[in-house]
């Protein structure tokens, strides 16, 4: 039996990810077109009538824009913190509230086959979270707009055997590029984005507490202050500074911002 893991596009001009038992199926995050979602998962095959959930970060738009077209649409569950919940509950249409969860951190979530754990993440929004899901001893877990990455969120993807962590920009590209000094304060925070090397960091930390990490992927890049190149490389070459090998240690990828990545299987 397998888990199988999806990007549909990830970055600040919106967030999508699928990932998916044999049984059971949710998406995280509408950050997109209801249109561009269906499609997505049409591209990649995946059985819509599976999909159970929609889970949601936290209230920025790029996270939330279709939440109410996708939970009509695929008749989705919509599992969210009370607190985001009333940031976006206005502009979600017309919903069946029997068909809003609210989640609570740090408390597993049972659907299908899947258990989805919620934990806490430092970004400028009202009660952001990350989640790890998990089917048997295969774990996936998805951690993007952060600003910090503190021990405990390292112990809370420990023995991912995938892991999407967010690579938002090159510190002296966001320095030295066009953002107002108050917007790249905000992206420089605890409460912002994390860079590059922040991101290899932070793999190569995952990677020292357990060698079940088998494929990595560089989410949430920013359009103006990285490139995939540059993020690839970086984090390519802090790792192999810490003798980890791209290609034979770990698989690196990444998640684009205007087309569906690759479909990962993971036994
Ligand atoms: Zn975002
Ligand atoms: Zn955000």
């Amino acid at each position: 039996m397998s888990m199988y893991f999806c990007s549909l596009a990830s970055g600040s001009s919106g967030n999508c990810q699928y990932i998916a038992t044999e049984e059971t199926g949710v998406l995280l995050d509408a950050g997109l077109s209801g249109k561009y979602i269906s499609s997505g998962l049409e591209h990649i095959n995946a059985d819509v009538s599976k999909l159970k959930g929609l889970f949601i970060t936290h209230e920025h738009s790029d996270h939330v824009k279709s939440a109410g077209i996708l939970m009509r649409k695929f008749n989705l569950t919509l599992y969210i913190t009370e607190k985001t919940f009333r940031c976006i509950e206005s502009k979600l249409g017309k919903y069946d509230p029997e068909k809003v969860v609210f989640i609570e951190k740090e408390k597993d979530i049972f659907i299908g086959d899947m258990i989805v754990h919620p934990f806490p993440i430092s970004h400028d929004a009202a009660d952001a979270v990350a989640y790890s899901f998990s089917y048997k001893d295969i774990k996936i877990s998805i951690v993007t707009d952060l600003g910090h990455v503190p021990l405990d969120i390292l112990t809370k993807i420990m023995h991912s055997n995938l892991l999407m962590i967010e690579s938002n920009h090159d510190v002296d590209m966001l320095n030295a590029g066009p953002y107002p000094y108050v917007l790249k304060r905000r992206i420089l925070s605890d409460k912002g984005h994390i860079s590059n090397v922040l991101a290899a960091e932070t793999i190569v930390r995952s990677l020292m507490y357990s060698d079940k990490l088998g494929y990595v992927i560089l989410g949430h890049l920013s359009k103006d202050n990285n490139t995939p190149d540059l993020a690839y490389e970086t984090v390519k070459s802090i790792l192999s500074e810490n003798d980890l090998i791209v290609g034979e240690d770990i698989s690196l990828d990444l998640a684009y911002r205007d087309r569906v990545g690759k479909l990962y299987r993971l036994d």
